[in-house]
């Protein structure tokens, strides 16, 4: 409605000159053509506005180009470069373990209307590839963007894991979206991919990427800012989500409850947790909400640290609404548990 509004005001310009010239050319008494002056005006104006809102409204809703993510967090990002000329769905819903997804009916179904597919890769959404030979969708083609391209990954092994579970971070770490500076490459991957799909909106989606890393780079600062007291504290956190947001911010996680990434803690693993835990004086144990809530309470009592619940995707905590507020309640978080 903005849009339109905006665009309305374009047309003042034209409509008061044709209310000039109608008044010139109108040769009625000059009190009965200011009242038949005002008529028309309106008609025209009136003609104009339901015109303009006939062709924008339906017009744009049916034109937007479809685009479908893994996650809500590549689904804000395709939203920040694409603006109102996309319409974005992400497949996994928040309070899911999008390592661990199995697809829905409705997913296929989305995915073969999308002209766009964007994907975290790095083996984070592997069930997405059953997914898209369904579709009918491939890798290389125009409409798929793996996002982690270009990306440079964090703790890589060796190539003998081998693919199969997610889970096991088996390409290197893949929660490489929660270093907010590698939205530039995200975005940049995306950007790309829409201006090769749509170019005439080029123009326009480098604009709102670039209006984008500007708000984010100035949030960066003021993040930055805000963790410094957390600068070099050892945290404990349920799952190896955090190795890029730690690397930017200074963090430190020294231990995991899962002994590896996917794998559920043993007796032997806590009871060595709680040993570090106390050596290391960790005041904070981080857990997202789709992960159990047990050995992170039992760990807490046994040390005297506070649990922190974290987001790890937007839409997975009430405040983390899209991907620049996904950063802010985290820090809030983490600097509220740090001070108390
Ligand atoms: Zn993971």
């Amino acid at each position: 409605m903005r849009g339109t509004l905006h665009k309305l005001s374009a047309w003042r310009v034209p409509l008061t000159r044709i209310a000039r010239e109608r008044r010139a050319q109108s040769d009625l008494s000059p009190q009965a053509g200011r009242g038949a002056r005002k008529r028309a005006f309106t008609l025209v104006l009136f003609t104009l506005v339901a015109s303009l809102l006939a062709a924008v409204g339906p017009g744009m809703a049916q034109e937007r180009l479809a685009i479908v993510t893994t996650t809500s967090d590549l689904r804000s990002l395709s939203e920040a470069v694409g603006g109102d000329r996309v319409a974005v769905t992400s497949l996994v819903p928040p309070s899911f373990d999008p390592e661990d997804y199995q697809p829905r009916p409705q997913d296929l179904a989305r995915l073969k209307r999308a002209r766009l597919v964007v994907r975290v890769g790095l083996d984070f959404d592997l069930w997405f590839d059953r997914l898209i030979a369904q579709a009918g969708v491939r890798r290389g083609e125009a409409g798929y963007v793996d996002a982690s391209f270009a990306i440079a990954a964090l703790e890589v092994r060796g190539a003998s894991i081998g693919p199969g579970d997610g889970h096991a971070h088996g390409s290197g770490n893949p929660h490489y979206w929660l270093d907010p500076k590698n939205a530039e490459i995200i975005t940049g991957n995306i950007l790309e991919a829409l201006a090769r799909l749509d170019p005439g909106s080029a123009p326009i989606y480098e604009a709102n990427r670039l209006a984008f890393l500007s708000r984010l780079d100035r949030k960066l600062s003021e993040w930055e800012a805000k963790l410094a007291p957390l600068n070099g504290v050892p945290l404990v956190a349920y799952h190896n989500s955090w190795a890029y947001f730690a690397r930017r911010f200074r963090l430190e996680f020294v231990g995991f409850v899962e002994p590896k990434p996917g794998v559920p803690a043993s007796p032997a693993h806590i009871v060595s947790l709680i040993g570090l835990m106390r050596a290391r004086n960790v005041p904070i144990i981080v857990r997202q909400p789709h992960e159990p809530e047990k050995d992170v309470t039992f760990l807490a009592g046994r040390t005297g640290s506070t649990v922190v619940v974290l987001a790890a995707s937007v839409g997975a905590r009430p405040g983390a609404d899209d991907y620049l507020s996904l950063f802010d309640s985290n820090i809030a978080a983490l600097v509220a548990a740090k001070a108390r």
